[in-house]
């Protein structure tokens, strides 16, 4: 029986566990840093924090959730399913909490992954899986004296809940994803609130709403109308992914829709002006909101167009020279997106490093296998994140492959696999040749490693995705 090690308790953890048990592997293991499992959905816990893929399709296709109490769903209620999904598949009983892997060292003898805890303790399993996610390492990218700040100060991934905004001065550091959906609550409480936008967003409308008692007892006793749902999410989700292109028709229709909403909520021409993107749309995350630029045009609300460059005892100084003194900083900076697996120690057949290899830009065949490194699977991996559609559904069809490759390792009796470095290859140029083309060169953005290759996204829809991993590809790989 093949021993499977997976690093993580996200959805993309979760996914591979489920797999996996249902298709008859038991010797599974999750290693957890922290001491509850959910990811991101676990970390994020900003007032306001929830997903903005609407949740019929921000669910594993297995498990629907009748429960639902709203299309958007919020953190809570995402990290109770993700819970949920992992206690029914039996899969939270096979978490070890406060296990933060440190190193992982292939072994050629015996074919296993030898892997290390920052408790120095060791475990041996034939098939590692990294499931660390791309979002998970809170950034504060080039900001300089954080440390030196007296007042309150935290980053939006680690929202300290004690602090009390009512009446304070904040500044906000960001407006992307997570600032969207945090700053309609703090402009509520706080008596001045101060947005350093390095760059404006394409905002758009949310058709959010709650789902009624006669919702919820369709979707139980009628699971159909639930899928009906999902499928129409995701057929337009789809085109929505394949309109991520300023040229393409989609995608001038979702400008003219993003420009209506600024116009439309918020008056004032010069705070429209600094709200208005010069970047072709698409190459930064489109981020959906009806609270966000009502927020922005109340009068305790100032918008800052610079970014901000150093932090003093009392403040921020923007890109200006400009200080603003305040009472707390909140970071929604984002995340260390280009580290992929570096913060993990990786050494694979004849001491390749995973770092070295991946020093230009991180990249693998499907987003999951990377030559010298057998047996080792990577879920949400390099060009496997999404300008638009549920990463789930991603997730799910990486799950489905890794599962088709231990149960080819077992019914071989193969002692391990690895991609071969002509597939991996082949996959590269085709991947890259459809980002060289992509919306996403066009702008600065996290996509993008600072070698200016695209390490982050899948090009288009998730269709091609699923329909590519759907069979695994045997000669792709060395068997042994
Ligand atoms: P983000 O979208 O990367 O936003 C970071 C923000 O910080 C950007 O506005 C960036 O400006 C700004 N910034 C960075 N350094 C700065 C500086 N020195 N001064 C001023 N501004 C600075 O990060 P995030 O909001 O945490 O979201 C990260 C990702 O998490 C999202 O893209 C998304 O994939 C995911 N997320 C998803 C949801 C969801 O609803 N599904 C919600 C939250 C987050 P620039 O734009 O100029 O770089």
């Amino acid at each position: 029986m093949t021993s499977i090690g997976i690093i993580g308790s996200g959805f993309g953890a979760i996914a591979v566990a489920v797999e996996l048990k249902r298709s008859g592997h038991t010797d599974i293991r999750l290693w957890e840093r922290s001491t509850d499992l959910g990811g991101v959905w676990r970390d994020n816990t900003y007032p306001g924090a929830g997903c903005d893929v609407p949740s019929p399709l921000y669910s594993f296709s297995y498990e629907p959730n009748p429960r639902w109490t709203r299309r958007y769903a919020l953190q809570e209620e995402i990290h109770a399913y993700i819970r949920s999904v992992a206690d029914k598949y039996g899969i939270s009983p096979l978490v070890r909490f406060g296990a933060e892997v440190v190193a992982a060292t292939w072994d050629e003898d015996s074919s296993t992954w030898s892997v290390r805890f920052d408790d120095e303790t060791v475990e041996t399993v034939d098939v590692l899986v990294s499931a660390v996610g791309q979002l998970s390492r809170p950034a504060l990218p080039g900001i300089e004296g954080v440390d030196s700040f007296t007042g309150t100060s935290f980053h939006s991934a680690e929202w300290d809940h004690t602090f009390d905004a009512t009446g304070k001065s904040i500044a906000v550091v960001g407006a992307g994803a997570s600032a969207v959906q945090f700053i309609p609550h703090l402009a509520r409480d706080a008596s001045r609130l101060v947005v350093f936008q390095r760059s404006p967003n394409y905002l758009m409308p949310k058709p959010d709403k709650p789902y009624k008692p006669f919702h919820k007892t369709l979707f139980k006793f009628l699971p159909i109308s639930q899928r009906i749902e999902r499928g129409g999410i995701w057929a337009i989700m789809e085109q929505f992914a394949r309109g991520l292109d300023a040229q393409s028709r989609v995608g001038r229709i979702n400008g003219v829709i993003a420009r209506r909403h600024l116009r439309k909520q918020v008056k004032d021409p010069s705070l429209q002006a600094l709200l208005t993107p010069d970047y072709p749309i698409g190459c930064k995350r489109i981020l959906f909101s009806n609270e966000f630029y009502p927020a922005l045009a109340q009068d305790n609300v100032q918008v800052v167009p610079h970014r901000v460059t150093r932090v003093t005892p009392t403040g921020v100084v923007d890109a200006d020279g400009v200080e603003h003194e305040v009472d707390a900083i909140i970071y929604a900076t984002g995340f260390d997106s280009q580290d992929f697996l570096e913060s993990i120690d990786i050494t694979g057949v004849g001491g390749q490093k995973l770092a070295t290899q991946w020093a230009d830009g991180a990249h693998a065949y499907l987003g999951m296998y990377v030559p010298n490194f057998p047996n080792l699977f990577v879920t949400y991996g390099p060009n496997t994140n999404l300008g638009g559609g549920s990463v789930i559904y991603m997730l799910e069809a990486q799950a489905r492959h890794m599962r088709q490759a231990v149960d080819r390792l077992e019914a071989g009796s193969y002692a391990s696999v690895e991609v071969t470095q002509a597939a991996e290859q082949a996959y590269d140029q085709e991947l890259s040749h459809k980002l060289d083309h992509s919306v996403w060169g066009s702008c600065d953005n996290w996509y993008r490693h600072p070698s200016g290759r695209i390490t982050s996204n899948w090009p288009g829809a998730t269709l091609p995705f699923a329909q590519a991993t759907k069979v695994l590809e045997p000669t792709a790989f060395h068997w042994s």
